[in-house]
């Protein structure tokens, strides 16, 4: 996977991307990633990117043609054109599908907006998915692709250092993660649960689906709707929802 990264602040990407689990994958070939400064393809000589809005109102805009130019210069070098993500939060919301979705691309361009946003001329002629990181405003589209990035190269064989560290995670099966415990045993006097002691894998197994069941039905029962669920668990959350 190589992720070209249209941005106006290069080093924030960098910063992200070279640390941690994503730094490793980099440093070993799994994944690339380019940022493009949209201020180097600035044609005005103090290299400006941003104008007043037409018609008025408050802030400024991202120009067309910068953005244009650095796009072209990227999507040059690739044999098939690549999907362009422009972060904006008119967009559709970012979930794990879309993260599943879009690991099995070559290449991912992402346009981070600032100030106000960008100029709709170039976003109708090279975006083609607009993507939110939810329903709130952020100052430019960084943090978000940074987002998707994460989560993208999650699924990418390799990048995480063991396989099967994705596995039963939430939103996997459509319920939410189990409870999680580590050493000590006992802290500030709170014990980790029995079963997770007794080595007996198939009752630690089906201890973590319930306890994964409870926590949707209680966190997020919007889930439950897609989850893949047995006849038992739906008797059980019916139950809970009509005790009578
Ligand atoms: N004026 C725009 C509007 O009301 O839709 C918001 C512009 S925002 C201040 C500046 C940039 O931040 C956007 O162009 C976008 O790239 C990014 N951004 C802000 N909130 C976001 C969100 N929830 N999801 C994705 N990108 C976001």
């Amino acid at each position: 996977m190589k992720y070209h990264i249209l941005t106006l602040f290069p080093e924030l990407i960098s910063a992200y991307m070279d640390a941690s689990i994503l730094g490793r994958a980099c440093e070993n070939g799994i994944l690339s990633y380019r940022a493009v400064n949209i201020r180097d393809y600035s044609l005005d000589k103090h290299k400006t990117v941003d104008e007043y809005p037409y018609g008025g109102g408050p802030g400024m805009v991202m120009q067309a043609q910068p953005i244009y130019d650095a796009w072209s210069d990227v999507v040059s070098g690739i044999a098939k054109k690549p999907r362009c993500i422009y972060l904006t939060p008119q967009g559709r919301t970012f979930d794990q599908d879309m993260a599943k979705e879009l690991a099995k691309e070559e290449d991912l361009v992402f346009l981070c907006g600032h100030y106000e946003g960008v100029d709709e001329r170039v976003l109708n002629r090279i975006v083609t998915d607009p993507v939110s990181a939810g329903d709130f405003v952020l100052t430019g589209g960084e943090l978000p692709a940074l987002m998707m990035i994460d989560a993208i190269s999650r699924m990418i064989p390799g990048v995480l250092g063991n396989e099967i560290s994705g596995e039963g995670e939430s939103f996997e099966n459509g319920l939410l993660e189990y409870p999680q415990y580590s050493r000590p045993e006992c802290w500030m006097g709170e014990h980790v649960p029995d079963v997770l002691l007794s080595g007996d894998h198939e009752r630690i197994c089906s201890w973590r689906r319930e306890e994964s069941v409870k926590r949707t039905r209680s966190m997020r029962p919007d889930l439950l709707k897609e989850a893949e669920l047995t006849r038992e668990e739906i008797a059980q959350i019916l139950q809970h929802e009509n005790p009578l």
